[in-house]
């Protein structure tokens, strides 16, 4: 089985063919894809996509490249979004990620 542990298909370079290409995934041999979200708004639809396709599981967070923007609100909406994937029962929820993000954050604005 192959895993993939770093995927962005909830890129809009997918918008095309998203469903056919993770549909298709099983059948090649991929087992489980892990897709990050790098802001709130990839962050949901990479929860969206997980909730369409088992196989694949969301992260939520905001890529560095991305931060340039960020303030307090945006960690109180990823929370929102965590809650929302914890109601999934997702096994791969990293809660002690986002302490750690919000510690790190927290401190760089401090
Ligand atoms: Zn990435």
């Amino acid at each position: 089985m192959i895993f993939d542990t770093h995927a962005h298909y909830d890129d809009e370079r997918f918008e095309e063919d998203r469903d056919a290409l993770l549909s298709s995934m099983p059948s090649r041999g991929v087992g489980a894809i892990v897709n990050p979200g790098c802001t709130l708004e990839s962050s949901r639809f990479a929860i969206r996509l997980a909730e369409q396709y088992p196989f694949v599981h969301a992260a939520v967070g905001f890529h560095p490249e991305n931060c340039h923007d960020y303030c307090p609100e945006q960690l109180a909406m990823a929370r929102g979004l965590h809650d929302e994937m914890e109601a999934l029962y997702r096994p791969h929820l990293d809660t002690a990620a986002l302490d750690a993000l919000t510690d790190a954050l927290t401190r760089e604005l401090a």
